[in-house]
């Protein structure tokens, strides 16, 4: 699949990282933008990012000519999209831009490309709306720095063809990406809401004068943090015992909402014995 080309459109902070990503997984990539100015600028951030992952022992020195080979950058659109097999889009966050976008593309991509938004706030549905390649449009929402950070959340929509999913789960497992798939749209997708949760509560914890940021930062990275490396949330409470979870669930924040009872999902495994870790059988299987 890597003779595939990947269109990158916009080269921002998003952009140029998520064209590095593809191509230093050999993928032919044209990263398009609207001016010299600002892909020069793209391909001096890649070049510094090449030159520390060397530093860094990710990437030897030899790869830095084989992975800027493998990308050209064009501020013309229709160049930039031709043969496309998989367009990633990454302009701001402005709807009425990337609806203006996808207009364009309607006239010049060819009839199996893949449209992928990186937006991080827009649904997929809002986005596809009206859109003639709807069924071929997806999200694919990577994390800064996009040549770090491994996770990527996909996000079809109702209209989204089965077929285009796995394609771009295999697109992005090809550059080593862990694609995780949401069965349905929901703002801020899984990473940030996860993240939001921590975050809210923190801040709750500080204006309450529990302790002060410093203190309330060093809990994360000593305590939770260094799990959550391994485990995520769910797991946690299998390992933790899920009849201890659902008293710790049901029992806090009754202060800040109406929540006072454990979730459903924890409680009915309590209530078919299934405790987690200790018996066997909780979220996961042991
Ligand atoms: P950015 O402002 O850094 O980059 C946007 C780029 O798009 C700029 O280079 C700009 O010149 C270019 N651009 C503007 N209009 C264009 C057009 N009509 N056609 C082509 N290029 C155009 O923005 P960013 O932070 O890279 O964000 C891009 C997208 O990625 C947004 O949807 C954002 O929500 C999403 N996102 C951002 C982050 C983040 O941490 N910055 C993380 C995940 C997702």
């Amino acid at each position: 699949m890597s003779h595939q080309t990947i269109c990158v459109l916009g080269s921002g902070t998003m952009g140029h990282g998520i064209g590095q990503v593809f191509a230093a997984a050999s993928f032919p990539v044209v990263i398009y933008d609207i001016n010299e100015q600002v892909l020069q600028l793209a391909k001096t951030r890649i070049h510094t990012n090449l030159k520390l992952m060397v530093e860094e022992n990710y990437i030897s020195e030899i790869e830095i000519d084989r992975i800027e080979s493998n990308l050209t950058y064009s501020t013309d659109l229709i160049h930039a999209v031709s043969g496309a097999s998989l367009i990633i889009e990454a302009v701001p966050e402005i709807i009425e831009l990337k609806k203006e976008l996808y207009e364009k593309l309607e006239f010049i991509i060819g009839e199996n490309t893949i449209v992928a938004s990186n937006t991080s706030t827009y649904s997929i549905e809002r986005l596809a709306e009206g859109v003639s390649f709807a069924d071929r449009m997806l999200v694919v929402h990577f994390f800064n720095p996009a040549h770090l950070v491994r996770l990527v959340e996909v996000v079809p929509s109702k209209q989204t063809k089965a077929e285009v999913i796995e394609q771009v789960i295999e697109f992005l497992s090809a550059c080593g990406k862990n694609a995780v798939r949401l069965q349905k749209d929901i703002p801020g997708f899984i990473a940030n809401r996860l993240q939001a949760a921590v975050v809210r509560e923190a801040m709750y914890l500080l204006e309450q004068g529990i302790a002060d940021a410093r203190a309330i930062d060093s809990v994360i990275a000593d305590g939770p943090g260094m799990r959550w490396a391994f485990d995520g949330p769910i797991q946690i409470a299998d390992f933790g015992g899920l009849d201890i979870w659902e008293k710790v669930t049901g029992n806090l924040f009754p202060e800040l909402d109406a929540r006072t009872t454990a979730p459903s999902s924890i409680s009915e495994k309590v209530q078919s014995n299934k405790l987690g870790a200790k018996s066997g059988e909780g979220f996961y299987q042991y």
